[in-house]
């Protein structure tokens, strides 16, 4: 599809399993290794009874041979015919059960490994991808994350579980075979095993052909629940535009992708499985017919030796026996191509190295003062262009407003001082040390951010309320709710403070999420503090009361205040206004009223004063519609 996000994929990422096994591998080792110990043994035990039954044909009824079990002394060997019978019976149960108990040790080793390397590799997965930079989130799909996290991860199972111990399986088994045989009769064991080489170089054309459909399958999954995502979080605006219709067909457009790739994907696999059995069936009927001549008493090929018939029944079982190994490797390689191309998702994830990086000798942050500088600022999205030599300094504990035309680069301009993003050029400073020479987590601790969105976890309202603070008391989250003026409407809640908020909890409007997100921010008592329209939902009467409270919190650490509504920001020490990305006015209140200019007239907007606005003023702000407009045109 053209119009896909970014992968989640990296180009180049190594071989993904192999770096599953090297770094979770180890630490789960133990359960490997009974794994593999139960294998081997299992398949030990399974390859016993053909072998008695052969012997038992040749000892006891043909009397072709003398009654002799490899290992074991002859003068054990029972003498009589019955007695014989008797130990063959007894050695063909003892195998059958040693088989049972080493299964059971094998799978739950194996089971075990694959379970403990799922739930190591989701958590790192997870970790790694919330230590990436805020741009690889909003450049991608939540649901496509969430694929990564989820199917991706889960469709290593399969393999991890079997895998290995298939592996071993068929090695144990075709080398278990592989030395009775030759034990038996060399010539024809050359025959049994020709297929071998056939079929490897069946194998390796099936896995050039099946790795791209496997990648395809999981980026349409990811696709998929991309969309069912989006979908499900939009569920009112679907509602609300009747756009159930329109939902449906675009689900099932992805549905039928995602049909399709699998499809493509089934035919080449549903065709090596008969291939690989075709073959081996074929090496069947030949030792069966080189054999069955042989015993005739006349070998073919210019063969010669003796057959037993004993030996030729044997070489029969174990050259059927040969079958399953074949279709088993035939099954471990294509769940090797699937865990593959899930790998490969997951270790983009885990590989990608973030954006915004902790310097190696970061200094501790420590904030006397709490000035912040911005100086000759730069930075754009991508490659688009959003603030242009942006210089100011801050004086420790003032409240800077910041104002400006929509899309003017206001929230950008803030998010900057946390290091959500960093500039391209220019430097942020805090009391005179960039922001990028400190340690980045004592950086966002310091500062208190409320974005204009507050987004509220699914919890009680005093979980979200202490986010962050972890260690906040009842007492601390209800003072911080109370010069929130949140105390009110919490303790109207059902059941107060423990109310369960969130998703599926109960729906906050707008302006009580942000009380609850200021009272987050105050809780955190920071060093600075970032409002980006965190009042924007609330009514005018409770922001009043709001202003008050955080006029005094603010009072004593640096403050930035972005705000549409200017009312706001008009007491604030000193008001920034930015236009275009460019900082164009800087000062009071009073100041920015006397040079009118933007600001000025961004006031008369507020209070309703229309008529006496410039021309100007009106066509620019127009023209900043058109060009909105036009930049909305498909190209
Ligand atoms: P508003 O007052 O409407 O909130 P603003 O002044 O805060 O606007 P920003 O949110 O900083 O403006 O956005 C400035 C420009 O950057 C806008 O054109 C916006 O489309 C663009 N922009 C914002 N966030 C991103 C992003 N994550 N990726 C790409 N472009 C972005």
């Amino acid at each position: 599809m053209s119009d896909r996000p970014p992968s989640v994929r990296e180009p180049r990422d190594g071989n993904p399993i192999w770096r599953l096994y090297t770094v979770y591998g180890p630490g789960n080792r133990r359960y490997a290794v009974l794994g593999a110990v139960a294998t081997v043994l299992g398949r030990g035990f399974g390859l016993v009874p053909a072998f008695i039954i052969g012997l038992a044909v040749d000892a006891i009824f043909l009397a072709e041979r003398p009654y002799a079990i490899p290992l074991v002394p002859v003068a054990w060997m029972p003498a009589t015919p019955a007695e014989q019978l008797y130990v063959s019976i007894a050695i063909l149960l003892a195998a059958t059960a040693g088989g049972a108990v080493a299964s059971w040790f094998e799978d739950w080793g194996w089971n075990v490994f694959a379970q403990r390397i799922q739930r190591d590799l989701r958590t790192d997965a997870y970790d790694r991808l919330q230590k990436l930079d805020l741009a690889y989130f909003t450049g991608r799909r939540t649901g496509d994350l969430m694929s990564v996290l989820n199917n991706d991860v889960n469709a290593l199972e399969t393999f991890l579980e079997d895998g290995l111990s298939a592996t071993l399986w068929i090695v144990a088994t075709v080398a278990g075979i592989g030395v009775i045989l030759l034990s038996l009769n060399p010539a024809l064991t050359a025959i049994t095993l020709l297929p071998i080489p056939i079929l490897a170089a069946f194998t390796l054309l099936f896995t050039r052909i099946i790795e791209p459909r496997y990648l395809d399958i999981r980026e349409e999954i990811g696709d998929l629940n991309a969309r069912l995502e989006n979908n499900v979080s939009g569920i009112e605006v679907i509602k609300t535009h009747g756009a159930e219709i329109f939902e449906t067909e675009r689900v099932r457009d992805a549905s039928e992708a995602y049909l399709r790739s699998n499809l493509a994907a089934i035919r080449v696999r549903i065709t090596y499985f008969p291939g690989l059995t075709l073959i081996s069936g074929v090496g069947f009927a030949i030792t069966f017919l080189v054999g069955g001549l042989w015993v005739l008493g006349r070998p073919p090929f210019g063969l010669s030796g003796t057959l037993t018939p004993g030996e030729f029944v044997t070489f029969v079982i174990y050259a059927q026996q040969f079958v399953w190994p074949i279709v088993r490797f035939g099954d471990v390689v294509d769940d090797y191509e699937r865990a593959k191309a899930a790998g490969v998702r997951v270790s983009g994830v885990m590989n990608r190295t973030p954006a915004i990086r902790e310097e190696p000798d970061a200094s501790a942050l420590s904030i006397a003062d709490g000035s912040v500088s911005y100086d000759s600022v730069t930075f754009s999205y991508d490659d688009r262009p959003v603030l242009d030599d942006v210089s100011f300094t801050v004086d420790g504990g003032a409240t800077v407003g910041v104002v400006g035309p929509t899309g003017a680069g206001k929230s950008t301009l803030l998010k900057l001082l946390p290091r959500l993003y960093d500039v391209d050029s220019g430097e942020i400073s805090v009391d005179g040390t960039d922001v990028r020479s400190v340690s980045l987590r004592e950086l966002r601790r310091a500062i208190g951010y409320v974005s204009q969105e507050p987004f509220l976890f699914f919890g009680s309202v005093r979980e979200n309320v202490r986010y962050g603070s972890f260690d906040a008391t009842d007492d601390d989250v209800e003072r911080a709710a109370r010069r929130a003026q949140a105390h009110e409407f919490i303790r109207n809640l059902p059941a107060g403070y423990e109310t369960l908020v969130g998703e599926r909890g109960v729906k906050l409007s707008g302006g009580q999420r942000q009380r609850l997100a200021l009272a987050r921010a105050m809780l955190k008592d920071p060093e600075l503090l970032v409002l980006d329209e965190a009042t924007s939902a609330v009514d005018t009467e409770t922001e009043a009361l709001i202003q008050k409270r955080l006029a005094e919190f603010a009072s004593d650490r640096t403050s930035f205040v972005i705000a549409h509504r200017l009312s706001t920001v008009r007491n604030a020490d000193r008001i920034l206004v930015l236009d275009d990305g460019r900082l164009v006015e800087d000062g009071t209140h009073a100041d920015l009223l006397e040079q009118d200019g933007l600001y000025a007239n961004l006031w008369r907007v507020h209070v309703g004063d229309i008529e006496s606005l410039p021309e100007a003023f009106l066509e620019r702000a127009l023209r900043r519609g058109s060009i909105v407009d036009r930049e909305d045109e498909p190209s």
